[in-house]
């Protein structure tokens, strides 16, 4: 129909947002091509998704899993023209997000992990579609800041933000007509979950979530409510918003999926069934609007719509992420990355739930200790990673040292690997 193919580079793409881009995508075929494929080491995923959407470039970040692929593609495919380049160097790696050939960066890998990419997609002003929320916690200024810079466009996939930027009025500056922004929250699958019951939360637990399907990450985020902690500082830098204007609503059903106060009093809320293909189809398309494969919402068959306030007591992430917030500089970089590790250590049962809180706590309280120069937002990337893996060290040795002290945690074996 004479429109040009939008070609989409996906980091993450073996991952749960990564395969609901593609199914998106593949609804699209006239509208969407995928350029680049990116993923850590899931080969078998990769394989299928190379073989339906024949990429130009896949990226595989570990490297025994890349050799692996390389070698599955030389065997299975003999003419060269018709394989991928497979990239594996890190540089090399983050280098795709800015090619001149991508128009769409799917910015889904998970964590810090995925921070280096969402940059130079960014940086060479590309339609940067945002999961990887842990971008705009660990380095909001510089983001934003660059994306004005470049002419960068950011769409955010993730459903309450998607949702608030649907329902905000395009180039009207927020602060002058919004009030509030209302971000629902589920509440996890220990919305109910006495107080008393939090000491016996295993990691299966935690992944069981009662309406989305999602990666082990962010499903113990939601758990814990770190996810709605970390999506208030993403809400923060995506519309310019201080704490204070901000409010987080927990709302089981997850069918509004986030809320913008007006002046006037006004609210706008966007609704939808709870799957990832609806904020992935509308910021793919926007301002178009294409089907996404997602059944309608039937009114009459929603039960109710519930709203609570969220209970900080229980869920005290959600508070730490809040004081992050209002502190600035290293704050939130820092609550991120021992949240990273902290998720880790408790998936592989070298941490309670309950030692989640107070080990991010922990760790705030010590890197903020260590002088004035940590209320000061990082101004390069470089200093941002740099700054990350300090944390990450400090949230190790705290580790350590609830394990010397012999909290009801299990005694790890070996160091531990979180990536
Ligand atoms: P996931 O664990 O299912 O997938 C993560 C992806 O990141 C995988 O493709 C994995 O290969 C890739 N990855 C991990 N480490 C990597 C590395 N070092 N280099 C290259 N690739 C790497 O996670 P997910 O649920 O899809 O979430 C991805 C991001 O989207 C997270 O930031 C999450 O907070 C955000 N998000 C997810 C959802 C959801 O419904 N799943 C909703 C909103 C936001
Ligand atoms: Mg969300």
């Amino acid at each position: 129909m004479g429109r040009r193919l939008k070609k989409i580079a996906i980091f993450g793409s073996t991952g749960s947002i990564g395969a609901s881009t593609l199914a998106v995508i593949q609804r699209h075929p006239d509208r969407y091509a995928v350029e680049t494929l990116v993923a850590h080491a899931r080969i078998d995923i990769l394989w299928a998704q190379i073989q339906r959407f024949h990429p130009r470039q896949v990226g595989v970040a570990d490297p025994v899993a890349a050799q692996l692929l390389r070698d599955r593609l030389h065997r299975e495919i003999p003419d060269a023209d018709q394989r991928p380049a497979v990239i594996e160097e890190a540089d090399a790696l983050t280098a795709l997000a800015s090619d001149s050939a991508v128009d769409i960066v799917v910015a889904a890998i998970v964590g810090t992990a995925g921070l280096a990419s969402t940059w130079a997609a960014i940086q060479a002003g590309k339609r940067v579609l945002l999961a990887n929320k842990e971008s705009l916690v660990a380095a909001g200024a510089l983001m934003m800041r660059t994306a004005s810079a470049s002419g960068a466009t950011i769409i955010p996939i993730d459903s309450e933000h998607n949702a608030i930027f649907q329902c905000l009025p395009v180039g009207v500056p927020p602060s002058s007509a919004v009030e509030k922004l209302i971000l629902t929250a589920s509440g996890g699958p220990f919305r109910t979950l006495p107080a008393s019951d939090f000491a016996h939360i295993t990691p299966e637990d935690a992944c069981r979530h009662p309406n989305w399907s999602m990666g082990r990450k962010i499903s113990v985020d939601s758990a814990t409510m770190m996810n709605k902690g970390l999506e208030v500082i993403e809400a923060a830098w995506l519309f310019g918003m201080p704490p204070e204007r901000i409010e987080v609503v927990v709302h089981p059903e997850s069918i509004v999926h986030s809320l913008v106060q007006f002046v006037d009093g006004s609210v706008l809320a966007q609704m939808g069934r709870p799957d990832m293909c609806t904020p992935i189809a509308h910021a793919l398309a926007w301002p178009d609007r294409i089907e996404s494969g997602v059944e309608n919402l039937d009114l009459c068959a929603v039960s109710g719509l519930h709203f609570e306030a969220p209970d900080v007591v229980r869920f005290p992430c959600l508070r730490l992420a809040y004081e992050a917030l209002q502190l600035g500089g290293v704050a939130p970089l820092t609550v991120s990355a021992a949240n990273e590790i902290a998720v880790g250590a408790f998936l592989d049962g070298r941490l309670s739930f309950m030692q989640i809180p107070m080990l991010i706590e922990q760790t705030l309280e010590a890197v903020l200790a260590e002088g004035s120069a940590v209320y000061n937002p990082p101004d390069s990337i470089d200093t941002v990673l740099e700054l990350d893996k300090q944390a990450r060290a400090v949230a190790v040795a705290g580790i350590n040292r609830m394990k010397v002290i012999g909290s009801q945690v299990r005694i790890p074996s070996k160091q531990q690997v979180v990536r």
